[in-house]
């Protein structure tokens, strides 16, 4: 064990975020109807304000996405909770998420599922969420550098497949990771470039599409950035 004058730099903000700031958070998740106590308690635990840059840290509470850096945003709560609803209600094992970006629904899926796994193209991005998953010791989620679309064929198949940037169409190749009976759950574009929250169960060969509500998320790009 470290005593807290080895705590690392990126620790020391534990606590300094008030427990009445997160639990006045999870009281406006209830209130947006998010019903799971276990997403909620996750949620209510967990620092997100180490998540984000030291400068904006101060709103990580806030009802809002944040930037975290090329680019990229930190989704609001209110989209981590739903997304993690929508997760837990399959009952996974094993959960396969693209798009790390700073970690943050990583953690509150990791504290919920047995065993994740979670890719992210943008180096910066993954080293930052790997070294805030360590320290945070979530030692059941493996993350890659890559890019997602190529989904993580060694581990499949997945009880569910998540994705925290928005595709074009449905990626086939992570269609094909899911276990039979898996779901996928993405936001999908559509013609007109209006984003919704999609769930996709694989059934045999078939797929069960289900569009949910309308969302706001950044595209999932292909490659990786070094
Ligand atoms: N869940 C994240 C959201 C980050 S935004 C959080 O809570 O912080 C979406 C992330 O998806 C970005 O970091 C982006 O770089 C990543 N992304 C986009 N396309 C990707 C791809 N093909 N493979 C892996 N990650 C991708």
């Amino acid at each position: 064990m470290h005593s807290p004058e080895q705590l690392p730099e990126l620790l020391r903000g534990v606590g300094m975020t008030s427990q009445r700031t997160r639990d006045r958070m999870v009281a406006r998740l209830a209130d947006q109807g998010i019903e799971d106590e276990r997403v909620l308690t996750a949620m209510a635990s967990e620092p997100r304000h180490l998540f984000l840059d030291e400068a904006l840290s101060h709103r990580a509470y806030e009802d809002t996405s944040l930037p975290i850096g090329l680019g990229q945003t930190l989704s609001q709560p209110w989209m981590v909770a739903r997304m993690t609803e929508l997760v837990l209600n399959e009952s996974p094992r094993r959960v396969l998420e693209i798009g790390t970006g700073s970690g943050y629904q990583t953690l509150i899926l990791a504290r919920l599922v047995p065993e994740l796994w979670s890719v992210e193209r943008i180096n910066a991005l993954h080293h930052r969420a790997a070294e805030r998953l360590r320290l945070l010791k979530a030692y059941n989620v493996r993350l890659r550098l890559a890019d997602g679309g190529h989904g993580w064929s060694e581990a499949a198949p997945f009880d569910v497949i998540l994705l925290t940037a928005c595709a074009q169409e449905l990626p086939d190749v992570l269609v094909s990771q899911l276990a039979d009976g898996g779901v996928m759950i993405l936001p999908l574009a559509d013609a007109g470039g209006e984003q919704w929250l999609t769930r996709v169960r694989r059934v045999g060969n078939r797929q069960e599409v289900k569009r949910l509500e309308r969302v706001r998320f950044v595209p999932l790009l292909q490659g990786v950035i070094r």
